[in-house]
């Protein structure tokens, strides 16, 4: 199976070069960078350190969709809206780990999943999915006499606060609890002010140094407090659950699938 990376020059984008390269049974079908990135011109493998693959970086994202049978993108929202319509002009599967989407962004990814399989997931790593479940039942068990917090940390660069994971726990507690985040958010701890209000979902986001991603959701009762935490430590465990996606999508119907489903957690 042929593999394409957008943005492989980031963080993530060398991550998963990296991690296509060891994986059994799939190829790197090729890599972009946006228009005027110093990087793009010269070979992938020089974003890996090994020796000259004979690929090269480009800036035209048309040219890996046709060649790929799977897309994965992680980049920017308005560069993964522009994907998506790629991924429907060249029947390519696409998985997308850009966070921060507006709902227009939103939008394009589920016109998409009309026409190929999309997965799309604000944490690939497997602890994180499982947190999420784990979330979602203590949430149901608990209910609104516990008071959630959802802390979270990333490293200095990182954009979009809080988390598209912080998020995502938020929304899987406030369906435990039979609710939506849009009418329990209490929004993030900076922007608060007055007492708490009862069943309500808070968010704190720290952001320093080089922290990869961790996530606490934090119930405080009177009397006790129950804490669950995920610490991502490599990168590699996001890229691994992305090209696992990318190989779930092969002979998928089109649909907008999440990582719970590929892992089979559904
Ligand atoms: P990064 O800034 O290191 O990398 C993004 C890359 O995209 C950059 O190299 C940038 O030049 C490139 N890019 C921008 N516009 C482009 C275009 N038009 N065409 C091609 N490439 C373009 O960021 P990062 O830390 O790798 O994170 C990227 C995204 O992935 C963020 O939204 C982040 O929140 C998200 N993320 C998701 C997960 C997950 O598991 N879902 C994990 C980590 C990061």
């Amino acid at each position: 199976m042929k593999i394409g990376v957008t943005g492989v020059a980031g963080r993530m984008g060398r991550m998963l070069v990296q991690t296509i390269l060891e994986t059994d049974g799939v190829s790197l079908a090729g890599g972009t960078e946006r228009p005027g990135h110093p990087l793009v011109g010269s070979d992938l493998a020089t974003l890996v350190g090994i020796p000259a693959s004979g690929q090269m970086i480009v800036d035209d994202a048309e040219a890996v969709f046709i060649e790929a049978d799977a897309v994965i993108d992680f980049t920017v929202p308005e560069t993964t809206a522009n994907h998506a319509r790629l991924a429907i002009l060249h029947e390519t599967a696409l998985v997308v780990g850009t966070t921060g989407l507006t709902a227009e962004e939103t939008a394009a990814l589920k016109a998409a999943a009309e026409a190929v399989p999309v997965v799309q997931a604000a944490n690939m790593s497997v602890g994180v999915n499982l947190l999420l479940g784990l979330t979602r039942q203590v949430a149901a068990i608990l209910g609104e006499e516990y008071d959630v917090e959802i802390v979270e940390m990333h490293h200095r660069h990182k954009v979009d606060a809080p988390s598209g994971t912080a998020l995502a726990l938020g929304h899987a507690a406030a369906a435990g609890r039979g609710t939506s985040l849009d009418s329990a958010s209490e929004g993030v701890l900076a922007g608060r002010s007055g007492s708490r209000r009862h069943g309500s979902i808070g968010f704190a986001a720290l952001r320093g140094g080089d922290v990869v991603g961790e996530h606490s959701v934090i119930f405080a009762g009177e009397g006790e407090r129950i804490e669950l935490t995920h610490r991502a430590t490599s990168r590699a465990v996001f890229a691994k659950g992305a090209v696992r996606a990318a190989q779930w999508t092969l002979a998928r119907p089109p649909g907008l699938y999440g990582m719970r489903a590929v892992l089979g957690l559904d």
